[in-house]
């Protein structure tokens, strides 16, 4: 079975009919690169963590480009296609194209999927059913609110009505997965409310709620924080308890970014499964973890678990794939094991990393771990608890591996 992603091309706020006010993507000026775990060792900054990141491209792709392109990239599959996945820098319901983009694409009678969009760029009621006649299957959609007002307001959605009435419709035959982030004051209380109403009783898929970030703590890496000047920002704990709330209240499926999946337990849903923890290799020698500021005690109860002595040590960003190096330079270093494993996705070069480790003359031997060690809600959406729970296991099992293969 293949996959095929289509990359339509575009920038964030450029190709979007213009920034959302809570975008994260506002205000990011020629940023020097961050250094990340696919640099060449001696050059700090490649393609991804200088342009990637900030999802910076020349553009909507042309159609005859992607036309090409898919055609290329299915040359290269074999077996029957069994998903097709608009992706991009920019709002897929923003690109010229659309119509003849999505014929083009129904035209492989494969599922379509879009993976992410505002739907601000479609004015047009009929194109429900073109998505719908040319296979959509799946949809990723930012509501914001159900409020046509707000919509306008803070999405600069101009024909809010319009867009709302396309999800509706989709709502009928599609999988719709709606998302939001969540300004309080703005979209919470009886508006959020409304909004998840509005999506139940349509029989939209689930609802991702995502708390508002405005300081680089809580993961601005581009310099370009605040995003809104005085918009009050939730703790990740009450955050976490509105969540838990709505999903006692509503039918629809209800989680939330960085906290939490209450369906599956997740992240770190492994911790209600001590069956299986105890199926994870202990841990034998000695190394630091270091991880986000919200992850780190739920790792840390994994490792002891496991036989670890060592604590977990958080930087003060809350979300570990968006340590940079100033978070590594605000460490005790007296606190470090003399083998220290990173975050796989930190944005850090690893010789520069080493520089800030090495400050107090102790020279360690910096590691990178796994990628990825749990499902953030983002990515346990579409996902079963099993599922969940065998990444988690083989999150963890590599990371003790390498406790075993490095540490002291
Ligand atoms: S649609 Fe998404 S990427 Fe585009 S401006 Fe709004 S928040 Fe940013």
């Amino acid at each position: 079975m293949a996959h095929l992603n289509v990359d339509i091309g575009g920038s964030p706020g450029i190709n979007c009919r213009g920034f959302c006010e809570y975008c994260y993507f506002k205000k990011v000026r020629g940023v020097q690169p961050l250094g990340c775990r696919y640099c060449l060792p001696f050059k700090k900054g490649c393609d991804y963590c200088t342009r990637g990141v900030k999802e910076e491209y020349n553009g909507f792709k042309d159609l005859k480009t992607i036309a090409d392109e898919t055609l290329a990239n299915l040359q290269g599959k074999s077996g029957d296609l069994e998903r097709i996945t608009i992706s991009g820098g920019g709002d897929p319901s923003c690109y010229p194209r659309f119509g003849e983009l999505i014929e083009l694409l129904g035209s492989m009678e494969a599922p379509l999927h879009i993976g992410y969009t505002s739907g601000k760029g479609w004015d047009d009621p009929s194109i429900a059913d073109l998505l719908i006649d040319n296979g959509l299957s799946e949809l990723s959609f930012t509501v914001f609110a159900t409020d046509p007002a707000l919509r306008k307001r803070y999405m600069h959605d101009p024909t809010p009505e319009v867009s709302l009435a396309i999800l509706d419709r989709l709502c009928e035959s599609v999988d719709v997965y709606a998302a939001a982030v969540i300004l309080p004051g703005i979209n919470d209380g009886v508006v959020l409310e409304q909004t998840c109403e509005w999506l139940q009783d349509r029989g939209a898929k689930g609802i991702i709620l995502m708390r508002f970030a405005n300081s680089t703590e809580q993961g601005l890496i581009l310099g370009n924080g605040p995003i809104i000047t005085n918009q009050k920002v939730q703790t990740v704990e009450s955050f976490r308890d509105l969540i838990w709330d709505l999903n006692q209240r509503f039918s629809l499926k209800i989680s939330g970014t960085p906290l939490w999946d209450p369906d599956i337990g997740s992240p770190f849903a492994i911790l209600t499964e001590p069956d299986l923890v105890k199926k994870l290799p202990r841990v034998q020698r000695r190394a630091t973890v270091i991880s986000g500021s919200i992850a780190a005690p739920f790792i840390e109860k994994v490792l002891s678990s496991c036989g670890s002595q060592v604590p977990v040590i958080p930087v003060t960003k809350e979300i570990a794939c968006l340590i940079t190096i100033d978070d590594f330079r605000k460490l005790d270093l007296s606190t470090l094991e003399p083998v220290v494993i990173i975050p796989g996705r930190s944005f850090v070069h690893d010789t520069e990393v080493q520089e800030v480790l090495f400050k107090d003359g102790i020279e360690r031997e910096i590691i990178r771990g796994p990628d990825m060690l749990t499902a953030d809600a983002e990515t346990s959406m579409g996902m079963t608890r099993e599922q969940v729970l065998e990444m988690e296991m083989d999150g963890f099992a590599d990371l003790i591996r390498t406790i075993n293969r490095y540490g002291r």
